[in-house]
């Protein structure tokens, strides 16, 4: 039996204002009331980190939240930017680095997310760092290669403090698109992942970091990508919007851990 639980977040992205944000986080509390051995997550945008926590605090629910993105600066010059110091302070205890929106669009390296990981661990925010490849990459048969790229920029910092950061594998040709992994393609990677984190940064950390499937996760197939042996839970971003398909993937994963 592994020691793992399963880890459900959601991504809200660049969606709700910080009431709707509260009313969704509410929602998500209700569903996760009952599922007392998975721990879910939900990462709204920054202007409402501080009222979900807040909310999800004072409600006792256990749910806890993470930002999208940090600069990895505490403070300085840096018009626009938002620190991992601030993130904490709003009550937010997790960070997402690295998803493919991030380096697709706004031009992330793998450099500049080590950047990111190492930031949110020395500020204490538990990192979520994502890898995946594109379509272009999996038809040239190259997913290993960018997968294991991305991930041993981060991997040797997850060293420290088994289990404290957490890995998320989004096939980018799977978000957003409807075109879920099968659990065949995500469990490969998965194990793949879990077997290079063993070479990498030892046999502890790879058994207690927990690794995120993400990329068209809803309730109807989180069951059969959760039931894989190497799938600890789910990085959700459109499902985790609509509060009875994410209550859903959670009452999957509480069925799978009972
Ligand atoms: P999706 O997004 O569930 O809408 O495919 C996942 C993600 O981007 O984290």
């Amino acid at each position: 039996m592994t020691q793992r639980t399963f880890l459900i977040a959601g991504n809200w992205k660049l969606n709700k204002g910080a009431a709707d944000s509260c009313e969704l986080a509410g929602l998500v509390a209700k569903a996760a009331s009952g599922a007392t051995k998975v721990e879910v997550v939900v990462s709204p945008p920054f202007t409402a980190l501080a009222a979900v926590a807040q909310s999800l605090e004072e409600a006792h629910s256990g749910v806890q939240v993470a930002a999208q993105n940090l600069y990895p600066k505490d403070s300085g010059a840096f018009t626009g930017e938002i620190s991992a110091p601030m993130i904490v302070a709003s009550g937010a205890k997790w960070v997402i680095l690295g998803h493919s929106e991030r380096r697709q669009y706004f031009a992330e390296s793998d450099a500049f997310i080590r950047e990111k990981v190492t930031a949110a661990i020395q500020g204490g925010l538990r990192p979520i760092a994502c890898v995946g490849e594109t379509l272009e990459e999996r038809e040239a048969g190259k997913t290993l290669d960018v997968v294991f790229r991305q991930l041993d920029a981060v991997s040797d910092l997850f060293k420290a403090n088994p289990g404290y950061g957490v890995i998320a594998y989004e096939p980018v040709w799977a978000i957003g698109t409807g075109k879920v992994a099968t659990p065949e393609q995500a469990q490969e990677v998965h194990a793949a992942i879990r077997a290079r984190l063993v070479e990498k940064a030892g046999a502890d950390v790879a058994e207690k970091t927990q690794i995120l499937y993400g990329g068209s996760v809803k309730g109807s197939n989180a069951n059969e990508l959760l039931r894989s042996k190497d799938i600890d839970g789910a990085l959700v971003g459109g499902a985790s919007l609509l509060p009875d398909d994410f209550a859903q993937i959670i009452q999957a994963a509480q069925a799978l851990s009972a």
